[in-house]
């Protein structure tokens, strides 16, 4: 953050290229996965996915494989919690291509996770506060307030802050053209508010939810509010729709063996592990 650049910013119009301009009302949503792991090493990113060429939910490692012209076309991130391999590629990205841009990075999450964001993350001393740079009237990044259950809608793409169960205070996602519909649970563990947004999703095509560990390791799960197969299939059993469903937040090393446990505990909604660039379509 110590280039000169930084204030040699071209405003022109047409600066930042805006896929968005591009969008016709009812097209198709493509969700691709950055990341899907609960850790790193060898292929392995951590949570992040990319919706359209515009839009990312959470940025953990993952985001760092785009392009650089790829991540100068990132206008909005929604972030689903402040644990850092949910958000460690926000500081990087708009370091990266705050230059090339002519508007602001906008940073959605709910009250408790942006003030997270701001004390302890972009504070001027893990990383600048870039919501002052160049200056407060006209900086590179900012923060947009959401509310679970209040839809922000982005050229046809609606995205809903959904209730989790973790740690710190974390939301999942519902993203909905209007046509089908894919759920994100974010972090969390047992969560039975996830299902009654879960239930009230007729045109739920994708299901994505985290199960962190494998059920060794359950008491780590319940302590650190994740989710272990067996807590999966409790969950499970609450679905009254049927999407496709995906687990992510794999621990690394244990994703053989945790999918094992989910394909013999909850086998009957055929689970399969989501994999990194994996894409989806709305
Ligand atoms: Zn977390
Ligand atoms: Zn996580």
């Amino acid at each position: 953050m110590d280039r000169p650049s930084v204030l040699q910013r071209d405003r022109s119009p047409g600066a930042d290229s805006r896929s968005v301009a591009a969008r016709a009302p009812g097209q198709t949503v493509k969700v691709r996965v950055l990341g899907c792991s609960g850790g790193i090493g060898g292929g392995l990113r951590t949570t992040s996915m990319l919706v359209d060429a515009d839009i990312l939910i959470d940025a953990g490692t993952g985001v760092g494989d785009l392009s650089l012209e790829q991540l100068a076309k990132i206008d909005h991130i929604f972030v689903s919690h402040s644990h850092l391999d949910h958000v460690t590629s926000i500081p990087f990205l708009v370091d990266t291509v705050c230059w090339m841009r002519a508007s602001p990075i906008i940073v959605y999450g709910i009250k408790e996770v942006l003030d997270i964001l701001r004390a302890h993350l972009f504070n001027w001393k893990i990383w600048p506060d870039f919501t002052q740079i160049p200056d407060g009237d006209n900086p590179f990044m900012v923060y947009r307030e959401i509310r679970v259950g209040e839809a922000v809608e982005l050229h046809g793409r609606r995205f809903t802050p959904i209730p989790a169960n973790h740690t710190v205070p974390a939301v999942g996602y519902l993203l909905d053209n209007g046509r089908n519909a894919l759920i994100f649970s974010g972090d969390t563990s047992s969560n039975p508010a996830l299902w009654k947004v879960v239930n009230a999703t007729q045109n739920l095509k994708y299901l994505i939810i985290e199960t962190a560990f494998s059920n060794k390791e359950r008491n780590i799960a319940i302590a650190s509010k994740h989710l272990c197969p067996d807590m999966l299939a409790e969950e499970l059993e609450q679905m009254r729709v049927s999407p496709e469903v995906f687990i992510t937040h794999l621990k690394p090393g244990e994703g053989a063996l945790t999918m094992k446990e989910v394909s013999q505990a909850a086998g009957r909604w055929r689970p399969r592990m989501l994999e990194n660039n994996q894409e989806f379509s709305l």
